[in-house]
C-alpha cells in the first residue's frame, strides 16, 4: 500500500486549528491525555485477552514507555495496548465522530470571548489532538494484535495527514511528538518536555494512579574511579541506563482513609474520571460482612454537557482484587443516580465475568443496594448540613432525581425529602417540601404549585393573584419534569398537591361562606350565558365556570383534576405524544367589566357574542403560553375591535 494523503474532516480541522493556535494555556496536560489513551488501550487488550490469550502474542508486560530525546527534539510515548487497524486509525484519529465536538468548539469560542479558563479538552474527549499544542508534527505508529503490518499516520496539524503501512514489531501504539521550539531544550523553552525530571514531575502530578507502569530510561554517566574512589577526570565516562517506573500505581482506595490527603482524592478523581473540576462529594467505604468490598464514589461538581442526552454513558468501574475488570457497569446503581462516578473493588467479582452473568450476580445486587443507600445518605446529610453545596448539586443533577421519582414508584419515598423547588416565598433560594409544610398556615389543606417556563411567567399567571393576596406559598415548577414528579408523588406528609391551574383550589377554610355562596349564586343567575359560551366553544373546552381564583384578569384556562394538566399536555405534545389531552375549563371572572359586556352581547348581538367567546378563549390560551388555534383569525378580530373603538 502506498502512502495516501487525506484531509481531516471539517470539524477536526477547526479543532486542530484551535489546538495549534494555542487556545489553551495549560499545555502540559497533553501528556496526561496521551497517557490516558495509552492506559485505555492497555485496558482493552487486557480485557479482550481474558477470553483470547493469543491476542497477547506472548507480550504480557503491559506498560507505557516515555522516551525523550534532546538531539531530535522529540518525545515518544509508546504502549503495548490494543493498537489500531488502518480503518480504526482513520475512524478514530482522522475524524471526530462525537456529537459533542461541535459543542466543544462553541464552548471554546465562548470561553475565548469571556476569558474564563474552564478546562474543556478532556470533558469532550478530544484528547489526542492536544498533542498539537506542543508538537509541530505528530507521528503515530500502531499495530493491532494479529495484524502483520502496522500503520504509520503523520500530520503537521495543517488540515491533512498521511497514512501508510509500515513495519512494527511490537503490538500497540507509539506516538512521536516533534516538539515545537518553545517546548524543547533551548534558551527560550517555556517548558522542556525533553527534560526527564520535568516529565517525572508531570507523571506524578497527573498520572500517578495509572494502573500500568509508566517507565522511562534515566541515563547515568560516571567516570571510572581510582584506587581512592575518586573519579578519574581524563577517562571517558561510562553510561549506565536505569529504567525507572515513574508512577506509584498503588490504588488509592486500598489505602487507609486517614493516610489519604484531600488532594490525593482530588487528583485521583480528575485523572481517573477525566474531570477538570474537583468532585463535590467523596464517599470512601470498606464493607465487611455478607459481601466484602471497597468503594470509592464521587459526586461531580458539574453535569457533563451530554448528561441528559441518550449518548451519555453512566456506570461504575469494577475491580476484582485491585485488577480492573469493567469500565461502565450500569447494573450497580439505579438510573436516577447515574451522575455518580467511581469504582467498586471486590474479591467477590470474578475476573472474566461476562456482562450477562454479572447482571444476575447476587453480590452485585447487594453491593448496589448498599451503594444506593450510602449515596442517598450522603445527599441527605449534605442537604441538612451544607445547604449551599446541596443547592449546587441540585442545580446540576436535581433533574435526574426528579425523573427518578416518576419513572419508578419505588423511588418516591427515597427521594421525596431530597426534592427542592422554587417558591413564591423565596426569590433567590429553593425550598424543600418539608420546609413548605412546616411554614404553611394551619387551615391550609394542600400544597399549592404553579407551572411555567420561568419565575416571571408563573408570577404573571392570573391564577396566582388570589393566592398571592391571601399570602399562600406556591411552589413554582419551572422544569418540564417537575409536574410529572409531583403527579407521581400525589401527596407529601398527607398533604395533597394542588395546581393553581387545576380543579377546585380548596380554599374553603380560607374563604368566607358568603364569598362561596356568592359564586354559586352568580353561576345560577348566569346559567344561560354559561351554556351559550360552552356551545360556542364546543370541541375546545370541556366546561365553563364562574371563577373564584381570578382577581384582575377576565378569564383563565384551567384543567380538571383528572388526567393530565394543560402544561403536561403541551410537554407531551412537544415530544410527539398527542395521546393525552387535558380537560380544559374556561373560568370567567364575574367582577371583570368584560363579564357584563358578554352578558349584554349575549342578549343583543349574537355575532359579536360569538367573536367575544372566541377571543376570550384565545386570550386564555395565550396566557398559558399556547398559540391560539387560528392566530390570523384572532389577530383579525382584535384589529376590527380596535377599529371600532375609533368610531
Ligand atoms: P478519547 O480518548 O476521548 O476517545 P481521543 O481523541 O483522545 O479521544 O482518542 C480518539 C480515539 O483514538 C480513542 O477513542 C481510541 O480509540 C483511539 N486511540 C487514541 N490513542 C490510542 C492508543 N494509544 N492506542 C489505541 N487507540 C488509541
Amino acid at each position: 500500500m502506498t502512502q495516501e494523503t487525506k484531509e481531516f474532516q471539517a470539524e477536526t480541522k477547526q479543532l486542530l486549528d484551535l489546538m495549534v493556535h494555542s487556545i489553551y494555556t495549560n499545555k502540559e496536560i497533553f501528556l496526561r491525555e496521551l497517557i490516558s489513551n495509552a492506559s485505555d488501550a492497555l485496558d482493552k487488550i487486557r480485557f479482550e485477552s481474558l477470553t483470547n490469550q493469543d491476542l497477547l502474542e506472548g507480550n504480557t508486560d503491559f506498560e507505557i514507555f516515555l522516551l525523550p530525546d534532546e538531539a531530535s527534539q522529540t518525545l515518544t510515548i509508546s504502549d503495548n495496548g490494543i493498537g489500531m487497524t488502518y480503518e480504526e486509525v482513520i475512524e478514530n484519529i482522522g475524524t471526530i465522530a462525537k456529537s459533542g465536538t461541535k459543542l466543544f468548539l462553541e464552548k471554546l469560542k465562548e470561553k475565548e470571548a469571556n476569558g474564563s479558563d474552564t478546562d474543556l479538552i478532556g470533558q469532550f474527549g478530544v484528547g489526542f489532538y492536544s498533542a498539537f499544542m506542543v508538537a509541530d508534527k505528530v507521528t503515530l505508529l500502531t499495530r493491532a494484535p494479529g495484524q502483520t503490518k502496522g500503520i504509520k499516520w503523520e500530520s503537521k496539524g495543517d488540515g491533512t495527514y498521511t497514512i501508510e503501512e509500515t513495519e512494527k514489531d511490537q503490538r500497540g501504539t507509539t506516538i512521536i511528538l516533534k516538539l515545537k521550539e518553545e517546548f524543547h531544550s533551548g534558551e527560550h523553552a517555556e517548558e522542556n518536555f525533553t527534560d526527564r525530571y520535568k516529565l517525572e514531575d508531570l507523571i506524578k502530578k497527573y498520572s500517578d494512579y495509572i494502573r500500568y507502569p509508566i517507565k522511562m530510561n534515566f541515563i547515568h554517566e560516571e567516570k571510572p574511579k581510582d584506587a581512592d574512589g575518586k573519579p578519574i577526570e581524563d577517562a571517558p565516562a561510562t553510561q549506565t541506563i536505569e529504567v525507572r517506573t515513574l508512577n506509584s500505581m498503588s490504588p488509592l482506595w486500598t489505602k487507609n482513609k486517614n493516610e489519604i490527603k484531600p488532594e490525593d482524592y482530588q487528583s485521583f478523581y480528575k485523572n481517573q474520571f477525566h474531570d477538570w473540576e474537583e468532585p463535590l462529594e467523596i464517599i470512601h467505604t470498606k464493607a465487611e460482612g455478607a459481601v466484602e468490598y471497597t468503594t470509592l464514589l464521587f459526586i461531580p461538581s458539574r453535569a457533563p454537557f451530554n448528561f441528559y442526552n441518550r449518548d451519555y454513558t453512566a456506570g461504575i468501574q469494577l475491580y476484582s482484587k485491585h485488577v480492573f475488570i469493567m469500565e461502565n457497569c450500569q447494573d450497580l446503581l439505579p438510573e436516577y443516580l447515574r451522575f455518580v462516578r467511581g469504582l467498586v473493588d471486590s474479591a467477590d467479582f470474578s475476573l472474566n465475568i461476562s456482562r450477562e452473568l454479572l447482571q444476575q450476580s447476587k453480590q452485585l445486587k447487594l453491593i448496589g443496594k448498599n451503594l444506593e443507600k450510602s449515596v442517598l445518605k450522603t445527599l441527605d446529610t449534605m442537604l441538612k448540613k451544607d445547604r449551599s453545596k446541596y443547592e449546587k448539586f441540585w442545580q446540576e443533577f436535581g433533574k435526574a432525581l426528579k425523573i427518578g421519582v416518576y419513572t419508578d414508584f419505588q423511588n418516591r419515598d427515597k427521594l421525596k425529602d431530597l426534592l427542592l423547588f422554587s417558591s413564591s416565598k423565596e426569590a433567590e433560594s429553593l425550598v424543600s417540601l418539608d420546609e413548605y409544610i412546616a411554614r404553611m398556615p394551619e387551615n391550609q389543606k394542600v400544597i399549592y404549585y404553579a407551572t411555567g417556563k420561568d419565575r416571571d411567567s408563573v408570577e404573571r399567571l392570573p391564577q396566582m393573584e388570589l393566592l398571592r393576596e391571601k399570602g399562600l406559598e406556591v411552589l413554582y415548577l419551572l422544569d418540564t419534569v417537575d409536574e410529572f414528579a409531583i403527579e407521581a408523588l400525589q401527596e407529601y406528609k398527607e398533604k395533597k398537591f394542588q395546581s393553581v391551574s387545576r380543579g377546585d383550589l380548596q380554599l374553603d377554610d380560607m374563604e368566607s361562606p358568603e364569598a362561596k355562596k356568592e359564586t354559586e349564586e352568580i353561576s345560577k343567575n348566569n346559567e344561560a350565558l354559561i351554556k351559550a359560551i360552552k356551545e360556542q366553544l364546543t370541541g375546545k373546552i370541556a366546561d365553563v365556570k364562574i371563577s373564584n381564583r381570578l382577581k384582575s384578569s377576565a378569564v383563565c384556562l384551567v384543567s380538571d383534576d383528572k388526567g393530565v394538566s394543560i402544561a403536561m399536555e403541551q410537554i407531551l405534545s412537544d415530544m410527539n405524544n398527542n395521546m393525552f389531552k387535558a380537560n380544559r375549563i374556561l373560568e370567567l371572572n364575574p367582577n371583570h367589566a368584560v363579564f357584563s359586556t358578554l352578558r349584554n352581547l349575549h342578549e343583543t348581538n349574537a355575532d359579536s357574542f360569538k367573536d367575544y367567546c372566541d377571543l376570550l378563549y384565545s386570550q386564555a390560551l395565550l396566557v398559558e403560553g399556547i398559540l391560539p388555534e387560528d392566530p390570523i383569525g384572532f389577530a383579525n378580530k382584535i384589529a376590527s375591535l380596535m377599529a371600532q373603538s375609533e368610531k
